[in-house]
């Protein structure tokens, strides 16, 4: 167990610098936490678990992901902010995934489902998308 939790750590630190960022404590820690989960994580919820981590230097942990591609986030049915890790291949700010997030009704967890893709929308003549934001509303399997 032990050397699994060191060969996370190296890994989020590599990747951040990777990204092009210095790969701080904090930083390494909200990425680890975000790496291992397939939801979506609020503010909240990173909080509550990290003792060492405060507010502010969360909320700048946080920017600064979704500056670099690290982390996209979504709003989910309460209005709250979810975020979740990237793809490896993401650029930028500019996010370009495409897949669909899915919010359960009942424990009101977000899941970024990664391997789940958008479809393709037609947009009227004059529109252009720059990102899409798909959230499906129902039960997960947890739940179900
Ligand atoms: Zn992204
Ligand atoms: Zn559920
Ligand atoms: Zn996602």
């Amino acid at each position: 167990m032990r050397l699994f939790f060191i060969f996370v750590f190296v890994n989020s630190s590599d990747y951040i610098r990777e990204k092009g960022l210095k790969a701080t404590p904090a930083r390494v820690k909200v990425l680890d936490e975000l790496s291992n989960t397939d939801l979506a994580l609020s503010h909240t919820e990173l909080e509550s678990t990290f003792s060492k981590v405060d507010r502010i230097t969360l909320y700048r942990v946080l920017k600064d992901f979704e500056e670099s591609g690290i982390v996209h986030k979504i709003l989910d049915f309460e209005g709250i902010t979810r975020f979740a890790v990237c793809a490896h291949d993401c650029p930028d700010k500019t996010h370009t995934e495409s897949h669909v997030h899915f919010n359960c009704e009942r424990c009101h967890k977000m899941f970024c489902l990664e391997h789940t893709h958008t479809p393709s929308i037609k947009l009227p003549v004059g529109f252009k998308a720059s990102g899409i934001n798909t959230v499906i509303q129902g039960v997960c399997k947890e739940c179900a």
